[in-house]
């Protein structure tokens, strides 16, 4: 096998979700798991177009540690930087619907947010082959909420500086896995300032900068190559290699959300890894780039599940034309 251009680092997990819609967590009476987690989903959509991926991150030496591995191998990802741990389990989360089909996070039944597997990384296991083979790591923010995994984290960040391995960061700000939510900002902020692209969506952009222009969000942070605010079915706002400007959605039938995001990012790095960083400076490449990444994030709102809806290049490709004035 072909050393992996993107490796995913953080938690694969089950969205445990409510087969009743608009009821409170307590009145729920079933659910039904779906796999997922933001770096498992992006590391699934890149295999399926068509770009090479690795998932790092820890999962328990349980049946769901079992089923998430599987999973993954089975869509083409690179799985041997997944670690086992002996004692604690693979993180479930509970996930209430409202009769919208908005999504809300409603906590990890009995346990404490600390105590799954994904929280106890250990950064001497990391497998540094593939940071020296990869072009592009994919981290989040929530697994910062734990030390040990946050330490692992950062000797990422540094096998990545030393291999010249570029950083694409989405905040997805998820309150509910941080023991104190408050805590959360400070390695936020310090982790953004390390990054060469950075992904938002407009509420987390407001949120750290107070603007949702990712032209004023790139010149603010200063060394970082592109920055995008995604905004639903509003499209994305994004400043790429100098290049500003706004790609409206693709009108689809969404069924489902979940996931829109991280199979943006896919599309996103699928087209990144495709593109000499000398091309990003042209306008009409910038904007192809997020016009692919729009359409990958569009066809995975059209069935449900993140990882399950997640497109082929082919099926990019068909959407695209058939949208000739896009
Ligand atoms: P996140 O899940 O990170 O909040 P978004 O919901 O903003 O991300 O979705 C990312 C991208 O996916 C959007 O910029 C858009 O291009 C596409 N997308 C999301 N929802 C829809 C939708 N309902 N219809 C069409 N495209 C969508």
């Amino acid at each position: 096998m072909t050393s992996p251009h993107v490796i995913c680092l953080g938690e694969v997990l089950f969205d445990y979700l409510a087969d009743q819609s608009g009821r409170e967590y307590a009145e729920v009476t079933s659910w039904t798991p779906y796999p997922g987690g933001a770096p498992a989903n992006v590391a699934c959509g890149l295999a399926k177009l068509g770009t090479s991926s690795a998932f790092i991150g820890c999962v328990g030496s349980d049946e769901a540690g079992d089923t998430l591995i599987s999973v993954l191998r089975s869509d083409g990802v690179e799985v041997s930087g997944v670690q086992r741990h002996s004692t604690a389990p693979t993180r479930l989360v509970y996930v209430t619907r409202s009769e919208e089909g908005e999504r809300t996070f409603a906590g990890f039944g009995d346990l404490d947010t600390t105590r799954f597997a994904d929280a106890f990384l250990n950064q001497d296991q990391l497998p540094v082959p593939l940071f020296e083979a990869a072009d592009f790591l994919v981290l989040g923010t929530l697994e910062l909420a734990y030390p040990q995994t946050r330490a692992a984290i950062e000797t990422a960040l540094q096998l990545c500086e030393q291999n010249f391995v570029k950083i694409l960061l989405d905040v997805n700000w998820r309150p509910m896995f941080w023991p104190d939510p408050a805590q959360a900002e400070a390695p936020i902020r310090a982790l953004m300032q390390r990054v060469d692209f950075l992904k938002l969506s407009d509420e987390e952009a407001q949120w750290l900068f107070g603007t949702m222009d990712p032209g004023v969000i790139a010149h603010r942070l200063g060394q970082v190559e592109g920055v995008f605010v995604t905004a639903g079915a509003q499209g994305c706002a994004y400043c790429l290699g100098g290049n500003e400007g706004k790609v409206p959605a693709l009108s689809v039938k969404a069924v489902d959300t979940t996931g829109a995001g991280d199979a943006f990012v896919a599309g996103l790095l699928h087209q990144l890894n495709q593109t000499a960083v000398s091309n990003l400076n042209d306008p009409q490449r910038a904007q192809a780039i997020v016009r692919y990444a729009n359409a990958v994030g569009a066809l995975t709102t059209t069935a449900p599940g993140a990882i399950a809806a997640q497109p082929t290049a082919a099926a990019v490709d068909v959407l695209l034309r058939q949208v000739v004035s896009y």
